[in-house]
């Protein structure tokens, strides 16, 4: 069972378009770069910044925790967290075959973006991709609200009503099962699974339309699904 024909396809950022890893690599520098001028040991600082990232992104808190590990946990985190936050990547490469998968999808369907976080960082991560220009609607639930992040239905829907499409006709493509595929279960719209980043080995939520490797068998998958008359 396919459903109803896809006349949209919403896709995550991170982790799904582009390894966060390489956004984290980047911002981490600019960070212990920053903790260095202010008088903290780069090298260990940066080790400890790795290290405090193996409990995971969402965890939260990660500079604190890494000041902690490299000895100065009464330093003042606040301007190497506005680092952090104010960092720009140059650029950042999408997974392969992403983009051809967005422009192919994109000659039959609206794409659309759902991506949470703090607003001018995601911004910039999209931005550095280059892959903006493939979505006809982008939707940063921060600005909404930061409750509002997924799995929360606010932002995907708002992404929906924008494109004027029923969830029952959209699909949503992302990485994260607690996140993603949560959100779209929530609204009755199917999930893509892809299975890339920081949560590839999650386990799959029951009720996952599909669970693939990479965006490109995403696309594979969705192509014979899609409506829009060529
Ligand atoms: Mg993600």
């Amino acid at each position: 069972m396919n459903g109803p024909a896809v006349s949209a396809v919403l896709f995550d950022l991170d982790d799904t378009l582009y390894p966060q890893s390489s956004f984290l690599a980047g911002a981490f520098d600019a960070v212990a770069e920053e903790a260095g001028r202010l008088g903290l040991e780069r090298g260990r600082f940066r080790r400890a910044l790795d290290e405090a990232l193996l409990e995971g992104s969402d965890k939260g808190n990660t500079i604190d925790r890494a000041l902690a590990a490299a000895g100065a946990p009464g330093a003042d985190a606040t301007v190497l967290v506005k680092v952090f936050q104010d960092f720009v990547p140059a650029r950042l490469d999408p997974y392969p075959g992403v983009r051809a998968a967005l422009a192919e999808l994109g000659r039959h369907v609206p794409l659309g973006l759902v991506t949470d976080g703090h607003v001018p960082g995601q911004r910039a991560k999209l931005e550095a991709t280059g892959l903006g220009p493939h979505f006809e609607v982008v939707v940063f639930s921060d600005e909404i609200g930061r409750r509002y992040r997924k799995p929360h239905p606010a932002g995907v829907a708002a992404a929906l009503e924008r494109l004027g499409v029923p969830p029952l006709e959209a699909v949503l493509v992302g990485d994260r099962p607690d996140k993603d595929v949560a959100v779209a279960l929530r609204l009755e719209m199917r999930a893509v699974r892809v299975r890339t980043g920081e949560h590839a080995a999650s386990p799959d939520l029951p009720g996952t339309f599909a669970s693939v490797g990479t965006v490109a068998a995403a696309a594979a998958l969705l192509l014979p699904l899609v409506s829009r008359a060529d």
